[in-house]
């Protein structure tokens, strides 16, 4: 999936296309999700985690060096818990 922002710079969810997102976590490899443009890649692959209020999905924003170019591309992850739900909505 691609990465998309709102002319003023909000970022997207990459599953609904709603700007009510939150990134809460990080992750490098060996351990960031492989996404599906190059794989694992060749360079190293970051990841931001995060959510959307909107939509309850999860996703990872990955950063994924391959052959001297980094791709950025998001990859679905589930949705998130209904307790975080609520903690949102309050
Ligand atoms: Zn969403």
């Amino acid at each position: 999936m691609s990465v998309y922002t709102t002319n003023d710079d909000e970022l997207c969810c990459p599953l609904c296309g709603e700007t009510n997102v939150h990134i809460d976590g990080i992750s490098i490899d060996p351990g960031a999700p492989v996404g599906t443009r190059v794989g694992e890649g060749l360079g190293k692959r970051i990841a931001l985690l995060g959510y959307c209020e909107h939509c309850t999905g999860r996703f990872a924003l990955l950063f994924v060096g391959h052959h001297g170019v980094t791709y950025l591309e998001s990859v679905a992850q589930g949705h998130i818990g209904d307790d975080l739900v609520e903690r949102v909505a309050s």
